[in-house]
């Protein structure tokens, strides 16, 4: 059998976490031939929490399950680490500033970064799912100068689901018949969910909707407010479904996607589709053999246009704002 691939999650407490863990000690993460040993990172409060998450996992008799460590030190938790989901960060409460917030998780993400940086192995592929996802990896990419940049990814990847599933719902088709769908930009209000590059069975998204209300008044906002909702219905933000978007982030980062298809994944912009090289922004990417492009070529109309400007404005200011704290 083969030797298991080490993955550490932060924030391993939390309820994104509570739904991630048993995920990938079933074998969903990276394939059912793959065993993995789990390093959880928690602050020290919540280390007891991660403890009894971990007696759990025990009783699940996972067989790919090959050892649970917790840690409160990044240091040692990203040791020879794989894959590092980071998903642990500090959430924006009442009152609290932008600059308090980007502050707050440069506390967070600048320490995890040098951790990767010093301890992690070779192949180490780096997920961020904690908000604000795009710039909490800006952060630990920039303190990781010897992780060769792409490493760094932030999660757009539930934006994208949620797209596929209410355009399906919209045209009354299974969400398998839906190739091809793109986030652009931020993992915020701003994301830009587009239909015009998007298939349904094999016909172009927009022009099977040919509903420029529904797109503009329904669409867009419904997608990129979809976690208010969840809040408001549930009480709660969305976790496992937060959760289930990780697994496939990392399942087709390492294992690739459908020929004929695409994800969506914020990665360092290498320039393309005129997005500011080094910002980590949501393009459509094709994986393969564990690792990733983004796709050339894709005609962007003015209303894309309008809508990727938008967001990746937003994304040059937190990055403007993280620089001045001095955190990239
Ligand atoms: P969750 O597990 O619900 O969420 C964790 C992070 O994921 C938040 O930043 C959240 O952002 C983000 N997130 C990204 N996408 C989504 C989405 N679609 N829906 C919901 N959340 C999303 O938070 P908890 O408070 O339950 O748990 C956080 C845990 O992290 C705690 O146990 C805490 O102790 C730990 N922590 C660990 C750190 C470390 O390991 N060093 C550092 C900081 C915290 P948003 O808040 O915007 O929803």
């Amino acid at each position: 059998t083969q030797a298991p691939v080490n993955v550490t999650v932060t924030g391993a407490a939390g309820q994104i976490g509570y739904a991630l863990l048993f995920r990938i000690a079933s074998g969903q993460l990276l394939g059912q031939d793959k065993p993995v040993r789990l390093r959880l990172l928690e602050i020290p409060q919540a280390v007891k929490a991660a403890e009894g998450t971990a007696l759990e996992l025990e009783d699940g008799a996972f067989p790919l399950l090959a050892g649970i460590d917790i840690f409160d030190d990044p240091k040692q938790a990203f040791e020879g680490a794989n894959i590092a989901l980071l998903v642990g960060a500090r959430p924006r409460t009442k009152g609290m500033e932008r600059g308090d917030l980007l502050e707050a998780n440069g506390g967070i993400f600048k320490p995890q970064g040098e951790a990767i940086n010093a301890g992690a192995a070779d192949d180490i592929k780096v997920l961020v799912v904690g908000n604000p996802a795009n710039t909490n990896a800006l952060i630990a990419k920039a303190h990781a100068p010897d992780v060769p940049a792409e490493r760094f990814t932030a999660m757009t990847r539930l934006d994208h689901n949620r797209a596929i599933a209410q355009l399906a719902k919209k045209l009354g088709v299974s969400v398998s018949d839906i190739k091809k769908m793109t986030i652009w930009g931020n993992h915020s209000a701003t994301q830009y969910p587009d239909i015009f590059n998007a298939e349904v069975k094999g016909q172009n998204a927009a022009e099977a909707v040919n509903d420029r209300e529904w797109l503009e008044n329904e669409f867009i906002p419904r997608v990129a407010k979809r976690g208010a909702e969840i809040i408001e219905a549930r009480g709660a933000s969305s976790a496992a479904s937060a959760a289930n978007a990780a697994i496939d982030h990392i399942y087709n980062w390492v294992n690739g996607t459908p020929e004929g298809d695409w994800v969506s994944m914020g990665v360092p912009s290498d320039g393309s589709y005129g997005v500011p090289e080094g910002l980590i922004s949501s393009f459509p990417v094709v994986c393969k053999n564990g690792s990733y492009e983004i796709v050339q070529g894709l005609e962007i109309n003015e209303f894309s246009r309008a809508r990727i400007d938008a967001s990746v404005a937003e994304l040059v200011e937190e990055r403007d704002a993280v620089t001045k704290l001095g955190l990239v």
